[in-house]
């Protein structure tokens, strides 16, 4: 048996589930659409030392996971589509999870951080927000560039927070999220589901994949280097490229112009986030019906 801070007598199981749903709350209130919790052992089946949660945060005893919805149905809607990601939506997660650490270390008496994401470590981060979205049962991958969806949101931003505090862990999705019933029969058809068709390989696009008998995905390709290069025209990649340029170029009159271009300034800003947009295509999610139908507002 347990006291409870209002003085109520529960068994330590119960309170165990009621620690769990405050922290969620915490986290919904703090700019979250979903939480899940997820045991750091379940790390050791999919990567390797180096890449876990203990290796992190020595004792961790609970990975709690937050997604954000990002831009607002509006942006998804605007024609000019480099205004997606402006003004930071898709930082609410990382705001989600400094409340939730913030809450247990200061309410709780447990160690608690936020997890690396994505920028620590380029293109091989030291921990997967995907992976953790999916062992938290938040999501499963996707045909479209093996993004996690989410069966309410479709395509969320994720992160991450290690604390040493012991929570009950959710279940892992039992079902697919992806394909959608829908894109089974445009397959069974056309050999192609709505991502794909937007960015068939074949026509020179970044993304490939087949569905088999059972409805499952059997096979998928991404070329991650080819997306990154037409999604992210502005960023880190587009910095180095403008630089490797400049600094290449013999004349004094074309380096002003190249550090003084539209291009130039936009990465530098976009390396900053001083409100540019990163992700220039977000093709095969806006034909994705999981993602479409969440959009859809008056
Ligand atoms: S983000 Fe754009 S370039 Fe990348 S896979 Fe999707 S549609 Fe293709
Ligand atoms: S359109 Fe969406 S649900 Fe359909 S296959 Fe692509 S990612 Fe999966």
């Amino acid at each position: 048996m347990v006291i409870r801070g209002d003085g109520m007598i529960v068994t330590e199981a119960d309170a165990y589930v009621q620690l769990a749903a405050r922290i969620k709350e915490v986290a919904l209130r703090g700019g979250a659409d979903v939480v899940g919790i997820a045991d750091p052992q379940r790390w050791n089946e999919f990567v390797p030392e180096g890449y876990r949660p203990e290796d992190h945060l020595p004792g961790v005893r609970s990975v709690i996971v937050v997604g954000a919805r990002g831009p607002t149905s509006g942006a998804w809607r605007c024609p000019d589509h480099r205004l997606m990601e402006v003004n930071g939506y898709d930082f609410r997660n990382d705001v989600a999870v400094h409340v939730v650490a913030d809450y247990i270390e200061q309410n709780l008496n447990h160690y608690a951080m936020q997890a690396p994401s994505l920028p620590v470590g380029g293109q091989q981060p030291a921990f997967s927000n995907m992976l953790a979205a999916v062992l938290a049962g938040l999501g499963t991958r996707s045909l479209a560039a093996n993004i996690i969806l989410n069966p309410k949101y479709g395509l969320l931003y994720y992160s991450s927070c290690f604390t040493t505090l012991a929570l009950p862990a959710d279940p892992r999705l039992a079902q697919d999220v992806c394909p959608h019933p829908m894109c089974v029969t445009m397959f069974r058809k056309l050999g192609k589901t709505p991502c794909l068709s937007a960015c068939s390989v074949e026509e020179d696009g970044c993304l490939d994949g087949s569905i088999g008998a059972d409805g499952r995905i059997e096979s998928s390709y991404y070329d991650r280097e080819r997306c990154a290069s037409r999604a992210m025209n502005f960023g880190i990649n587009s910095f180095q490229k403008a630089m490797e340029q400049i600094v290449n170029s013999d004349s004094a009159e074309d380096r002003h112009s190249m550090i003084n271009s539209d291009f130039f300034t936009r990465s530098c800003s976009a390396v900053s986030h001083f409100r540019e947009s990163v992700a220039q295509c977000f093709e095969c999610m806006r034909v994705c019906p999981i993602t479409r139908q969440e959009r859809k507002l008056k």
